[in-house]
């Protein structure tokens, strides 16, 4: 959906309750508030971004989650586009390093990539138009029409309420709608360790794969000074080090990056976070489930399958089916 389209139309009088101010639920909110529903978004983070938020540097800003944006179909290509036009996001360019030599970005497997020119959960909170986002607001249950949060408060009356964090997480509020619960039975999510580094020498270029099984990629930061580079971990590394301190798995992630690219200074390690639901490996399947006699919904990576272009369709098409369901919603 292009920025531009993302004003209320003529209020519905409908309203939805959303829990996730990612990109799944931030396309879900933004949709539905432009066809005309009140819609609060409730994340339990200081801001909206979730996999895609912001890390604030002394130099600037940095991102720890989710490096590159490809969009292999429309809709999302049209809404890449339209980004590329604001200048919020630009293709990725400069050189790969891979193994032990400098490689094409189609080699790498990176062509069509996209990187946030802005700060990544800014383009988040753009999708959310009109839509009113509550943060520091942690979900704790969801019940037919309702939300309960962590201090005890409930808020209730929504024509829709809607689930859009990791799935592995969602399970846990899903006492109430147990069929909703069953269908998220066999999704598992991976962990990455992601790190926030800064070294002087190694390969002159600006994004490192790396054949190895302890680090999967190294991004130069586009902005906090030349030297900066987000580094992810691989799975097994974060398996290993999954209850390891941020010391310990910093420590060993950054010699591991010494050996690997021959650093001849220590490499300063300046943030690390451990994303513990950050790819899932298996998906529900469809863009949605629903349990629709209770009025309640889920969206996110773990139903519509991995990666930002699948999250933001499945928080669309889900307000698009809704807009289109009004009528019956109303009877
Ligand atoms: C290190 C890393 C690298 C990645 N690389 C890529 C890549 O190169 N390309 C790509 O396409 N994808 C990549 N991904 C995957 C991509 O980021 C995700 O698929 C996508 O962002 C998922 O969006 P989402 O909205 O479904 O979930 P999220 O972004 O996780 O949003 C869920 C939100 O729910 C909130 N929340 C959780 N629990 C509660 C609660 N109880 N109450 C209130 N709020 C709550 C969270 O704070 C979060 O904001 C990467 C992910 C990681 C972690």
């Amino acid at each position: 959906m292009a920025a531009d389209t993302l004003k209320a139309g003529p209020a519905t009088g409908l309203r939805a309750g959303i829990v996730g101010a990612g990109i799944a639920g931030a396309s879900c909110a933004g949709t539905l508030a432009a066809a005309g529903w009140d819609v609060e978004i409730f994340d339990e983070a200081r801001g909206a971004g979730g996999r895609l938020s912001t890390l604030h540097t002394q130099g600037g800003w940095a991102t720890l989650g989710t490096p590159f944006i490809s969009a292999k179909r429309e809709p999302f290509r049209s809404q890449l586009r339209d980004w590329v036009r604001h200048g919020w996001v630009a293709p990725v360019r400069g050189k790969v390093w891979q193994g032990r030599a400098t490689v094409s970005w189609a080699q790498a497997q990176l062509q069509n990539q996209f990187r946030p020119a802005v700060e990544p959960s800014q383009l988040v909170e753009k999708l959310l138009g009109d839509a009113r986002l509550h943060t520091g607001s942690r979900v704790t249950a969801l019940r037919p029409r309702s939300l309960v949060f962590e201090n005890g408060e409930v808020r209730d009356g929504y024509d829709c309420v809607i689930c859009s964090v990791p799935a592995a997480q969602a399970i846990s509020m899903l006492d109430a709608l147990p069929l909703l619960r069953e269908r998220l039975d066999a999704v598992r999510y991976r962990p990455i360790w992601s790190f926030l580094m800064r070294w002087e020498g190694g390969p002159a270029v600006d994004v490192i794969k790396f054949d190895d099984h302890l680090l999967n990629l190294a991004a130069r930061q586009t902005s906090g000074g030349p030297d900066l580079w987000a580094v992810h971990s691989s799975h097994e590394f974060a398996e290993t080090y999954l209850e390891a301190s941020e010391m310990e798995a910093s420590n060993r992630a950054a010699s591991a990056l010494m050996g690997l690219l021959g650093l001849p200074w220590p490499v300063e390690i300046e943030a690390s976070h451990l994303w513990r639901h950050a790819r899932p490996n298996t998906k529900v399947g469809g863009f949605w489930v629903s349990d629709r006699e209770n009025r309640v919904a889920l969206i996110g990576d773990g139903i519509a399958g991995v990666g930002v272009e699948r999250a933001w369709e499945s928080g669309v098409r889900l307000a698009q089916a809704l807009v289109q369901a009004r009528e019956e919603l109303l009877l």
